[in-house]
């Protein structure tokens, strides 16, 4: 069956994306290129060692660096940072990182309006779309902007090379849940479904084979190959109960976000199921399970992904509020969102068990 729609409505943002192992050494020509002069390069602390490897990288090319990016985008950091991008002239951002630096740049664009050039070194997609999540007073809330949309993406394998295995597997389950979401989006489009399906396929053909041979590029490389299509259709269709469940957990519980990811999305695909099952059929066909959940389920355990909430520090006791948080804001899913039902949803996934429908 092809994924044609009788009805919908494409729209594509323009943004440059290089593939290739060492395309970073390629920065000083995509900053000229955007025609840039002086970057502000953007890391967290823990890879602020990058941050000195490129503007070394980049020479006179480099405005400074800013290496306090923090998970969940706190304003007063972007402040500060944007403070520093007008002080040091910067005329364009780096960001090089996980979801947590590009959203530093995005930060930093939607008040400066200054280009992004993002080399991924996670598989979480923020660079592929127009959003971006912040927080204040422990408040996240989450904005689409076209500002926000990075302009280039440098995806250079050799950089993903260092991701712990751990990492690699929540991160690679957090991208892989824009893709199912994706597949059964209201708004999506032919091609965002083939993008899905291809993503899916690109980890669950490379993700194997990274856990066996972290070192293996081109296994990374498809990995990120991957993490490029789960991204775009995050970019471009809406999400529904899968990433709903895991804001509630992230934002009112504190758990972690990739973590969080690669749990819930058995449950809530196994859930959907009921609601779109012509939609997730490739995600069954893929995973070789008639349930897509159990699919998924499958192959989260054969990469030793986490499977249980209260590993990630989620008690019992707090589950009825989850449920009560989930169901609260009505949202479009497939299948309509019951408080009873997402709390024995939650219940299988704190304790960790196989998916139930
Ligand atoms: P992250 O960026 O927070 O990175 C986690 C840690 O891993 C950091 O310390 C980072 O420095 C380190 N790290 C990253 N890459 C590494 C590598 N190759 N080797 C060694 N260490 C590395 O994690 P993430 O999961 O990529 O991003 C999570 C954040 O991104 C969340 O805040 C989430 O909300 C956001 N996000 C936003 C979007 C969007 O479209 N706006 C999409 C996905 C995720």
């Amino acid at each position: 069956m092809s994924f044609f729609r009788e009805e919908f409505a494409a729209q594509w943002p323009a943004v440059r994306v290089r593939f290739g192992l060492g395309v970073r050494y390629d920065l000083v020509e995509e900053i000229k290129r955007l025609g840039c002069r002086h970057a502000l390069i953007l890391t967290t602390p823990e890879q602020a060692h990058l941050a000195d490897d490129f503007a070394a990288l980049c020479g006179d090319h480099a405005a400074g660096t800013f290496t306090r990016a923090r998970m969940h985008t706190p304003v007063a950091i972007s402040e500060e940072a944007s403070a520093y991008a007008r002080e040091v002239g910067a005329d364009c951002l780096v960001a090089i990182g996980g979801g947590s630096t590009t959203g530093l740049g995005k930060a930093i664009a939607l008040r400066t309006d200054l280009p992004q050039i993002v080399v991924p070194t996670t598989y979480a997609g923020s660079e592929a779309t127009p959003i971006l999540g912040q927080t204040n007073d422990g408040v996240k809330t989450t904005l689409t902007d076209a500002k926000v949309q990075p302009e280039v993406i440098l995806y250079d394998a050799e950089l993903v090379r260092s991701l712990p295995v751990s990492m690699t597997v929540t991160s690679a389950l957090n991208a892989m849940a824009h893709a199912a979401e994706g597949l059964y989006a209201r708004n999506r489009t032919p091609l965002t479904s083939l993008m899905s399906v291809e993503g899916l396929r690109a980890f669950r053909d490379a993700l194997p084979q990274v856990i066996a041979d972290p070192d293996d590029l081109r296994a990374r490389a498809e990995t990120l190959y991957g993490a490029w299509l789960c991204g775009t259709v995050l970019g471009q269709v809406g999400m529904a109960l899968h990433h709903k469940l895991c804001h509630t957990l992230g934002g009112s519980f504190d758990l972690p976000h990739a973590e969080t990811h690669a749990v819930i999305l058995p449950h809530a695909i196994a859930y959907n199921a009921a609601g779109a099952r012509d939609e997730l059929r490739p995600v069954a066909e893929l995973f070789g399970d008639d349930e897509p959940g159990m699919g998924l389920h499958r192959f989260a355990r054969s990469v030793t992904a986490p499977t249980a909430l209260q590993d990630l520090g989620l008690k019992e006791s707090d589950l009825d509020r989850a449920a009560d948080l989930a169901a609260k804001n009505p949202y479009w899913n497939p299948r309509p969102v019951e408080r009873g039902a997402i709390r024995r949803l939650l219940q299988v996934a704190w304790a960790g068990g196989p998916p139930v429908a």
